[in-house]
């Protein structure tokens, strides 16, 4: 299953390799298990303030910049974008909100996984549409050594979020890296659609209440259940197919380099 993903990936961007040299992370719901508070901020919040807004919707809509979430539902109501002062309030009410949930915990199976790209020799980026400054503050605390500043995209990075692909080509800008030497670690529809707009292999991981296949249409090239999933993948199967020289196996004839 790995290696056909892999072989209708290349197929699809006209490519002949891939030559595996950087990972890209989301944050949210990826690293951090931080969305069950985010859908619950911004459901009180947009409620608070007459909008019709669910829970669920606000992981359909995960990734999105602030501004873009809100006027999905200010539109749907009035059929016009909410006034800019408006939205400035709502997004300090929802980030004020999620700030008083507990400190959210590492994704199980993410820290794990991190070590094995590192071992490796692969670089991790950060690339999120997150502006929350407590969360990328809390990524060096409970990701330390991982993510070097000079190799983070966040929202104040960009000026188009996702599902635009900006936010991942400024992240294998920063590695220093082509599309076919990345791959994408996402877990919304709209960051799945951002990667694979990118022309990057988007690996999907479910870690929400999402049906998986929204993630297989958003355009993911593999799809997990989890993190840890991923993880436990990453020995038993993914390594020898992407980075084959690490593993001591041999590339796939005419796909694998
Ligand atoms: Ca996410």
């Amino acid at each position: 299953m790995i290696k056909e993903s892999i072989q209708r990936y290349l197929s699809g961007q006209a490519c002949p390799a891939l030559r595996l040299r950087a990972v890209l992370f989301d944050m949210d719901g990826v690293l951090f298990d931080s969305m069950p508070y985010h859908a619950t901020a911004w459901a009180e919040v947009m409620n608070r303030h007459g909008l019709h807004f669910t829970r669920q919707e606000a992981f359909l809509h995960e990734g999105r910049t602030g501004a873009s979430t809100i006027n999905i539902a200010y539109n749907r109501q009035y059929g016009h974008d909410a006034p800019p002062e408006l939205i400035e309030q709502i997004y300090a009410e929802k980030s004020a909100a999620f700030a008083r949930f507990p400190e959210p915990r590492r994704m199980p199976g993410a820290a794990e996984l991190l070590k094995k790209v590192q071992a490796d020799g692969l670089t991790p980026v950060l690339v999120t549409g997150s502006g929350q400054r407590s969360l990328l503050d809390r990524l060096n605390h409970q990701y330390p050594g991982v993510f070097a500043p000079e190799r983070m995209v966040t929202a104040f990075d960009v000026r188009h979020g996702k599902p635009d692909p900006e936010p991942y080509l400024m992240g294998l800008r920063k590695a220093g890296v082509a599309a076919n030497e990345a791959i994408v670690v996402e877990n919304a529809p709209i960051g799945v659609q951002a990667g694979h707009a990118a022309g990057i292999f988007t690996i999907a991981v479910n870690t929400g209440p999402l049906d998986g296949q929204v993630l297989l249409d958003a355009g993911a090239d593999l799809l997990f259940p989890s993190m840890q999933a991923l993880c436990d993948a990453w020995d038993n199967g993914l390594r020898p197919l992407l980075c084959p020289s690490k593993n001591g196996s041999q590339p796939l004839p005419g796909t694998i380099l």
